[in-house]
């Protein structure tokens, strides 16, 4: 079984749900006693949002690529950046190491193909839903048409990020928000749903949606189990 290397702390309220989606992941294929061989670089989530926010990615990037490296160091196989937001550094990451790094657009693109499904709607931290590099791959690559809520919709997604999800506070009229704000993209065309930032999914649960929804944490978790188990 190959080592994963997982790029933490992005927050922690998601990668404890990564470590554990992981070791179903590798129970399941295995049985019984069998569980995930993970090393773990966990970052700290304050640090790195306020670079977020004050537009300070190069340095970013480094620091991602200063972990990998160490992941690398400690005999991991492949890589994850348990985040959607901070894919905006992927190539720095991948540069820094010798071993893959799995982007977690690719499982989520594909599984979209995989329901035949053209126009999907993106949800996220304002960074991912709208700057070019998360958007860009799911076009380019998957040929996707991309739906992101407009303006007001996404500040408020990106307030409820920030403010409750990353630090594990859940709230219902919250999650009624994001539902409505599904709902009226769908009525734009919206065929189905990426929760697109890894705190999303402990909010919003495919029973709450109509259309299909991709939850990225899943997907990259499963993404990781397959690699691992190659
Ligand atoms: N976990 C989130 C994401 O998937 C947001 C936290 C961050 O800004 O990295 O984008």
């Amino acid at each position: 079984m190959k080592t994963i290397g997982l790029i933490g702390g992005m927050s922690w309220e998601s990668t404890q749900h990564y470590y554990r989606l992981i070791n179903e992941g590798v129970r399941e294929r295995l049985g019984g006693l069998h569980s995930a061989k993970i090393n773990m670089v966990s970052v700290e989530f304050n640090h790195v949002q306020e670079l977020q926010h004050a537009d300070r990615w190069e340095e970013l990037g480094q620091e991602l690529a200063d972990a990998a490296s160490k992941l690398e160091v400690s005999g991991a196989d492949g890589i994850l950046i348990c985040t959607n937001t901070m894919h905006k550094v992927y190539d720095t990451v991948c540069k820094a190491v010798n071993v893959p790094v799995l982007h977690i657009a690719s499982p989520t693109g594909t599984a979209i193909r995989e329901q035949g499904l053209r126009s999907i709607i993106l949800l996220g931290t304002a960074f991912t839903m709208e700057e070019e590099f998360y958007r860009d791959r799911l076009e380019r690559q998957f040929g996707l048409k991309v739906i992101v809520p407009d303006e007001p919709d996404r500040k408020l997604i990106h307030r409820v990020i920030f403010d409750e999800l990353v630090q594990g506070r859940i709230v219902n009229s919250s999650r009624d928000q994001f539902v409505s704000i599904i709902e009226s993209l769908v009525e734009r065309g919206g065929e189905g749903v990426i929760a697109g930032c890894t705190e999303i999914g402990l909010l919003v649960k495919q029973e709450q949606v109509a259309v299909p929804y991709f939850d990225t944490t899943e997907l990259h978790a499963n993404a990781a189990v397959e690699f691992a188990l190659a």
